[in-house]
């Protein structure tokens, strides 16, 4: 797969799976298995891998590319594949280990989903400062920790964690740690009920004394810190942008066509035909969300 391909394979699966369900799914609320499925069936789970873990080691300009075309569709879908995507970049810096190149292996060939967890109560909106602390034990770790907001709550195969390190001193001395969905003490807590994106099962999860043994432990510990901010935060603003982006050109479609279909009756026109100034801002929006990313350029 290359970029094109990429490109016009996530367009056939946004078409074909996500976009006839992403109204009744948004609704209710319902987690789609059928777009994960068929994302990592394509390969786009492994998207940004290497390609010695099976990946198609393809770069930003993809993935943006991609989660926009999925966010146009289903946002709640792109934001689920975007937050998988900042997890493997994770696992993927992580230190070389067998656990690690298998768990790699498996994203790549489509059967693994991952997601961040990393927001805690206690911290918010500051991600970057978890409150919970891992305690060391003779296999590695343990960890109690109560996260927030986990997008793909109880669907991923496995959850990014941060934590502060056993001996951390300060509020960023956190570590990394790959927790396998299935483990000991990890449990979702509640469901996600949210205004929009309530598809995602963006829910709170709570991680009570789960034990992480040091082959899973995917920095060294206080360098969470630095994998949050120089690997993961790029791609999760970048794929944000990217989600964002989608939503903007699905709503200026959708004014077209409201615009071209809504009818003054008593005039026998269309509101675009009879009204310049909505011909004009349309145009005017269009012009700035319609355009691929590589030609949105800083001025000058
Ligand atoms: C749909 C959804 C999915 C999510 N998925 C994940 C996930 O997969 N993994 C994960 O770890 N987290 C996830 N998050 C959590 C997210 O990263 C934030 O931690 C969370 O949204 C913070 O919410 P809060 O209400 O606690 O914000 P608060 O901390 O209460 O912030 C409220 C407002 O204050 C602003 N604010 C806070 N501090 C400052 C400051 N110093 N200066 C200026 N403004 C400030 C914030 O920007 C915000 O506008 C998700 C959130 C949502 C909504």
């Amino acid at each position: 797969m290359n970029h094109e391909t990429s490109l016009s394979k996530a367009r056939e699966i946004a078409d074909r799976v996500l976009a006839p369900a992403a109204k009744q799914n948004d609704k209710e609320g319902r987690f789609s298995t059928d777009a994960v499925d068929a994302l990592g069936r394509a390969g786009f789970l492994g998207l940004t891998l290497p390609t010695e873990f099976g990946g198609t080691g393809l770069g930003p300009r993809t993935f943006a590319a991609v989660t926009a075309i999925l966010a146009e569709a289903d946002a709640s879908v792109a934001m689920v594949y975007l937050m998988h995507i900042c997890a493997a970049a994770a696992i993927n810096a992580a230190r070389a280990s067998t656990a690690v190149a298998q768990i790699l292996e498996e994203i790549a060939s489509g059967g693994h989903l991952s997601t961040l967890a990393f927001s805690e109560p206690g911290s918010r909106s500051h991600f970057w400062a978890p409150v919970s602390r891992a305690r060391r034990n003779d296999a590695g770790v343990r960890i109690t920790a109560k996260k927030s907001f986990v997008t793909s709550a109880g669907r991923a195969q496995s959850y990014v964690v941060s934590s502060l390190a056993p001996e951390g001193a300060g509020p960023t001395d956190s570590t990394l740690y790959l927790v396998p969905a299935g483990v000991r003490g990890l449990t979702v807590e509640g469901s996600w009920d949210g205004l929009g994106l309530r598809a995602n099962a963006s829910a709170p999860m709570m991680l009570d004394d789960c034990e992480v043994p040091y082959e899973l432990h995917l920095t060294n510990d206080g360098a969470g810190f630095k994998a949050m901010l120089e690997v993961v935060l790029p791609q999760f603003n970048l794929g944000a942008a990217a989600v964002a982006l989608g939503l903007c050109r699905a709503a200026v479609a959708a004014t077209a066509t409201h615009l071209k279909s809504a009818r003054f009756e008593h005039l026998g026109q269309s509101l675009g035909e009879s009204l310049p100034t909505l011909r004009a801002q349309l145009a005017d929006h269009a012009d700035r969300y319609r355009r691929p990313l590589s030609a949105h350029r800083r001025p000058g």
